[in-house]
C-alpha cells in the first residue's frame, strides 16, 4: 500500500486535472492517476465558455494565465455554401441588453484556445500543490470497494504494481472510461454517431482567400451541393485575442471516402483550398473523430463517481462537451467538499446528478439539433434554407440561432408540470451586474442556485439569511429593466429583455417564487407566504447535519 487519500482520481485529463485543483483548494488531499506522461499533445476542445474560464482563471493562478492564449470568439454563423459566407441566413450571437453585448464585458460567450496547452498549465500548477499527489505514467488497473474504495495502480516503465485508497473514487478516464464500467453503469444513446475528419491548420490572418476574412469564430457550412458539411473556425481575431494563427476544420465524412486517402496532405490542402491558400498552411494535424451522443445513467454507485467525458459526450456544435464536464465537475466538488467537512450528509451526493444529468442531456440534444441543421439537406429544408436565405440572409437580418443555448425546461418532482406548449425552453435569464453590464446566469452562475422572485425580494431575501453562507442561493427579481433597478449585494436584479419575461410568467404561470438549481433544473415553484417553505424545502436539499 502507497497511500490513502481523501479523494483518488483515475485520469489526468483537463477534467481530472481541473477536478484535483477544485477538491485540492478545499483541503482535501488527492492522488492522480494518468497513463500518460505528458498532456495529449494534439487539440481536441477549442472553446470555452465564460464560466470555464473564470474558473481556469482562478485555478491557475495570474501567473500561469499570462501564459494561456486565448481570443473571444465573435460570431458563429450558418451558411449555405462557402461562397455565400458573408450572407449567414442564422448567426449565433448573444443578444444586446440595455445598448451592450450579453457577456462582453468578460470573456463572451465562447473563447478559441489550444486544449494541450491548458493541460500543460493545469499540470504545472497541479506540481506546485502540496496536496495533490501526481501517478503520471500510472495505469488504475483494477478497483475494489471495501471501507474504503482502493485501485491497484501499475507504474507503466517499470511494470511495478502497488495499491492505493481514497475515500471518494473520480472516473476523469475519457469516454471509454473503466470506472464507469466498473460501476455497471450504462451508456444510453441520445442520437447518432458521425463521423469527421478534423484538421488543424497553422498559418497566418494573411492565407485567408479574398472573402473569407472574417474576425475569430466560427462558420458551419451546409454545402448541399458538394454534401460535405464543414465546421471552418478562425481562431485568430482581426485585432484582439491571443491565440493566434490557429484554424480549426471539421469535415463530415461521406459514405465511400477513403479515411487514408481523405487524410493525405494533398487531400486537405484540396478541402481547406477555398478557405486558405494551400502554400501557406502547415497541416498541425489531421484525424477521424467518431463524435458520440452519450449519457450515463449511473453517475454515483456508493462513494465511487464518473466525470466529464466518462460520464457524458457530446458532438462538438456547440462547443459544450468539456465545458459541461467543468461544470458538473464543480458541482460534485462543492457537495464532496459539504460532505467531508460533515456539514452535509452522504445522501446530498445522490444530487450531483439530479441537477447535472437534465441540463447535459439537453445540452446534448441541443448540439445534436444544431448538426442536423448542418446535415439536413433534404430538398424541402435546402428550399427553405434558400428563402429564408433570400429574404433574411442578403438584407443583413439573419435568424438569431442563440436562443438555441437555452435548454430545453427541465423539472424534478416536485408537482410543478408546465403545459407540452410552454416546454420548449426557458427564457433568458441575465441580469445587470453591480458595473452595469449584462451577464447571462447560465455563463456566469452555473454552480449557484438561484430563486427567481416575480415581484419584490426582499420577504425572500430576509427568509434566506437562516441559511448558512456556504450554500446560501441567489435571489434575483425578475424585471425586464424597465423600472431601473439595480443589483445591490447578494440581491441582483435580472435585466431580462420583454419576451424573456413574458416568457417565464407564462411558463411558470402562478408563482412568484421559482427556485432553479445550477445549470438549469428547476426544483419547485412557490407562492407569496410560502417563503419559509421555500427556505425550509432549499435547506433539506442539502441533508445538512444540524
Ligand atoms: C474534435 C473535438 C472537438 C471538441 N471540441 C470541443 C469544444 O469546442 N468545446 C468543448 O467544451 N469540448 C469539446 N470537445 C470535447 C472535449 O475535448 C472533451 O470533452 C474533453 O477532452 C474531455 O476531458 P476528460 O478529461 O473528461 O477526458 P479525456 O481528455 O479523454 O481524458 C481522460 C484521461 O484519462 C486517462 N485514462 C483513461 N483510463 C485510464 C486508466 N485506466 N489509468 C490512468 N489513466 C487513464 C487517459 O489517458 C486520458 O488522459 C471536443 C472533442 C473533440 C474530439
Amino acid at each position: 500500500m502507497k497511500g490513502e487519500y481523501d479523494v483518488v482520481i483515475i485520469g489526468g485529463g483537463p477534467i481530472g486535472s481541473i477536478a484535483s485543483l477544485l477538491l485540492e483548494a478545499k483541503g482535501l488531499s488527492v492522488a492522480l492517476i494518468e497513463r500518460n506522461t505528458v498532456p495529449y499533445p494534439f487539440p481536441r476542445a477549442i472553446a470555452l465558455n465564460g464560466f470555464s474560464m473564470g474558473l481556469v482563471k482562478d485555478l491557475i493562478g495570474p501567473e500561469l494565465w499570462s501564459e494561456f492564449e486565448f481570443t473571444p470568439g465573435i460570431h458563429v454563423g450558418y451558411v449555405l455554401n462557402k461562397d455565400k459566407m458573408d450572407e449567414p441566413f442564422g448567426l449565433m450571437q448573444p443578444p444586446v441588453i440595455e445598448g451592450k453585448i450579453l457577456d462582453n464585458d468578460s470573456f463572451g460567450f465562447l473563447n478559441w484556445f489550444n486544449q494541450p496547452q491548458l493541460e500543460g498549465l493545469l499540470r504545472r500548477r497541479i506540481e506546485d500543490r502540496d496536496g495533490i499527489t501526481t501517478l503520471y505514467g500510472h495505469e488504475a488497473l483494477v478497483l475494489w470497494e471495501d471501507d474504503l474504495n482502493f485501485v491497484r495502480v501499475q507504474e507503466l516503465s517499470t511494470g511495478e504494481s502497488f495499491d492505493i485508497s481514497g475515500k471518494y473514487l473520480l472516473g476523469a478516464d475519457g469516454g471509454g472510461s473503466f470506472v464507469r464500467k466498473q460501476m455497471g453503469a450504462d451508456l444510453k444513446s441520445l442520437g447518432k454517431s458521425i463521423h469527421f475528419l478534423i484538421v488543424d491548420i497553422k498559418a497566418p490572418r494573411s492565407a485567408l482567400r479574398p472573402g473569407m476574412d472574417f474576425d475569430a469564430g466560427g462558420h458551419q457550412i451546409i454545402d448541399p451541393q458538394g454534401k460535405r458539411p464543414t465546421t471552418f473556425i478562425i481562431c485568430e481575431g482581426k485585432s484582439h485575442g491571443t491565440y493566434k494563427e490557429t484554424f480549426r476544420f471539421e469535415f463530415a465524412l461521406k459514405k465511400g471516402d477513403d479515411y487514408t486517402t481523405i487524410q493525405s496532405p494533398e487531400s486537405i490542402k484540396h478541402l481547406v483550398g477555398p478557405y486558405l491558400n494551400p502554400d501557406d498552411v502547415e497541416i498541425v494535424r489531421s484525424t477521424i473523430y467518431k463524435f458520440n451522443s452519450l449519457i450515463s445513467q449511473e453517475w454515483r454507485v456508493n462513494n465511487m463517481f464518473t466525470i466529464g467525458d466518462a460520464t457524458h459526450q457530446t458532438s462538438p456544435f456547440q462547443g459544450q462537451g468539456l465545458n459541461m464536464g467543468i461544470r458538473n465537475t464543480s458541482n460534485l466538488v462543492e457537495k464532496i467538499n459539504l460532505v467531508h467537512s460533515g456539514l452535509s450528509d452522504d445522501m446530498l451526493l445522490d444530487s450531483y446528478q439530479v441537477e447535472c444529468y437534465p441540463d447535459s442531456e439537453a445540452i446534448i440534444k441541443q448540439s445534436l439539433f444544431l448538426g442536423g441543421m448542418l446535415f439536413n439537406i433534404k430538398p424541402h429544408i435546402n428550399l427553405l434554407r434558400a428563402i429564408i436565405h433570400t429574404f433574411n440572409g442578403k438584407k443583413g437580418k439573419p435568424i438569431d440561432l442563440f436562443p438555441e443555448f437555452v435548454p430545453d425546461t427541465v423539472t424534478v418532482d416536485n408537482g410543478f408540470k408546465p403545459g407540452k406548449a410552454n416546454q420548449k425552453g426557458y427564457p433568458m435569464y441575465n441580469y445587470i451586474n453591480e458595473e452595469g453590464y449584462p451577464r447571462s446566469l447560465r455563463t456566469y452562475h452555473p454552480t449557484e442556485y438561484r430563486i427567481f422572485c416575480k415581484e419584490d425580494g426582499s420577504t425572500i431575501a430576509e427568509a434566506v439569511k437562516r441559511v448558512p453562507e456556504i450554500v446560501s442561493p441567489m435571489v434575483i427579481e425578475l424585471s425586464d429593466g424597465s423600472d431601473g433597478g439595480t443589483t445591490a449585494g447578494s440581491r441582483l436584479v435580472s435585466a431580462q429583455r420583454k419576451e424573456d419575461l413574458d416568457k417565464h410568467n407564462k411558463l411558470f404561470k402562478g408563482a412568484s417564487y421559482v427556485l432553479m438549481a445550477p445549470g438549469y433544473t428547476m426544483l419547485g415553484t412557490y407562492k407569496n407566504g410560502q417563503e419559509e417553505k421555500l427556505v425550509s424545502d432549499y435547506l433539506s436539499r442539502f441533508k445538512l447535519n444540524q
